[in-house]
């Protein structure tokens, strides 16, 4: 699947507002590929009231997130690798988290071009939702 690359602070690594109290919800495959790091369940996961897989904050701070950097970018979960294009449930389309400080460098464009794989994955995340 797609990942967005924004550039500038965010190719950095050093933003990092949307790894603080992050509500990423986690498929399958993203729990399955950090194991696979070493790192236990557990520790970065949780499973919400309504039967998903989120990402754990430790304080603010995603559990992954040290010194304002992602310990695994490269093998970040494909919700992290969308944003700031998010899917709203309700309205049924991709949109922008306004959180996000470039979300004025997505154009329409790009934004339409996420709707399939972003459509696609959220389905996925409700199939593997535990508690239905
Ligand atoms: S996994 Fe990485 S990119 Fe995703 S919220 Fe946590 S620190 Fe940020």
């Amino acid at each position: 699947m797609k990942s967005l690359s924004l550039g500038g602070v965010c190719v950095d690594f050093t933003c990092a507002i949307c790894c603080k109290d992050t509500k990423m919800m986690l498929s399958l495959n993203d729990i399955e590929k950090i194991e696979k790091l070493g790192y236990k369940k557990d520790d970065f996961c949780f499973l919400d009231e309504d039967g998903f897989f989120k990402l754990r904050n430790i304080n603010v701070n995603c559990f992954f997130l040290e010194e304002n950097k992602c310990q695994i970018y490269t093998d970040r979960p494909q919700g992290c690798k969308f944003y700031p294009i998010v899917f709203d449930l309700d309205l049924n389309k991709t949109s922008l988290d306004d959180d996000c400080p470039l979300i004025h460098t997505i154009s329409e464009k790009t934004l339409q071009s996420f709707t399939k794989d972003l459509k696609k994955f959220v389905k996925s995340l409700l199939r593997e939702k535990a508690n239905d």
